[in-house]
């Protein structure tokens, strides 16, 4: 068995890590949070003083933090990972972020000969504590064979979609897709409570046709029941959009319905929401209706 690291130990790191562990593997973890720890400590993992001792003892390092400056303090600050690792292991970095910046971690690694794999998920604590996240890896073919086994205990549908960064490009795709969605179903909920008809027999009705999609049934009835309690926090999801929307500058190409969910997205943050499920971007459209789902 290879001993495996694992740094960011919030919503989504602690039970991916506790698949690893449970599934007979040596691990060693490091969070910012001490208690974050304690949890997979009592079940066998190894804690770590910094992010420095997890890659010392580590062959592979998994990293699950928020944002991009996490994952260049994790891996370059004093005590960081680049410090302690040695060449011919592997860093597997699975949180949502920046695709250029990847490559330039990517890069600074390989100088090192460290390969890393970017592998941003899907499915949010509900797939990571099922281990049924969707993983989408960028990085050599090689370095994804030797990392599959691994993904296999956290995921279900597991694909290499290309090179260094190109994870993290279509985890931000995903994003696109789920913030319009969530902008869909919220106005269409929105629209059928105004009009006086019953959303939950409205969103059972539209389970059933062309409409109906994950995001309907588990946002939709978040959006009815109001249980804006993370699950996915607004900040998370508005920090991929900026992405989103950085990139498209860059590329020269437009995304209005991204520009659309981002400034909903703000607004929720403006009346303090932005800790809040991403669900909630309905509040945005509620008070542009000044009409409250359900009420
Ligand atoms: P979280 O805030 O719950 O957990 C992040 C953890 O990282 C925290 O415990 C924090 O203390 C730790 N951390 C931050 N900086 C650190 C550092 N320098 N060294 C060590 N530990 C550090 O966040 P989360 O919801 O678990 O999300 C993690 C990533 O997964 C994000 O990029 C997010 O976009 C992505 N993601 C989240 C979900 C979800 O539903 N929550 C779904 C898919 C993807």
């Amino acid at each position: 068995m290879a001993k495996l690291g694992f740094i960011g130990l919030g919503i989504m790191g602690k039970p991916m890590a506790g698949h690893l562990l449970t599934a007979g593997n040596t691990l060693y973890a490091f969070d910012l949070v001490p208690e974050a720890v304690q949890e997979l400590v009592k079940k066998g993992a190894i804690a770590c003083s910094s992010n420095k001792e997890v890659a010392q003892n580590s062959d592979v390092v998994f990293i699950m933090v928020p944002d991009t400056p996490d994952v260049e303090a994790v891996l370059f600050d004093k005590d960081g990972v680049s410090e302690g690792i040695q060449a011919g292991s592997i860093v597997v970095d699975m949180s949502s972020i920046s695709p250029v910046a990847t490559k330039e971690f990517a890069k600074k690694l390989e100088a090192k000969g460290v390969k890393m794999l970017d592998a941003p998920v899907s499915g949010g604590q509900v797939g990571a504590e099922a281990a049924t996240l969707t993983i989408m890896v960028g990085g050599d073919p090689d370095t994804f064979e030797r990392i599959k086994p691994y993904f296999d205990l956290m995921g279900k549908n597991i694909n290499r979609v290309g090179g260094n960064g190109d994870g993290q490009t279509c985890k931000v795709a995903n994003q696109i897709i789920v913030a319009l969605t969530i902008e869909a179903v919220g106005e269409a909920l929105l629209f059928a409570s105004k009009a006086g008809a019953d959303v939950g027999k409205v969103r059972e009705a539209l389970l059933g046709g062309f409409a109906q999609s994950e995001i309907l049934e588990l946002h939709g009835e978040r959006m009815i029941k109001r249980t804006f309690a993370p699950g996915f926090r607004i900040c998370l999801h508005q920090k991929d959009l900026n992405l989103a929307l950085q990139n498209a500058r860059e590329l020269g190409i437009s995304l209005p319905g991204t520009a659309t969910a981002a400034q909903l997205f703000n607004a929720v943050e403006a009346q303090g929401g932005k800790d809040l499920d991403h669900s909630a971007m309905v509040q945005a459209l509620e008070m542009l209706a000044s009409h409250e789902i359900g009420v």
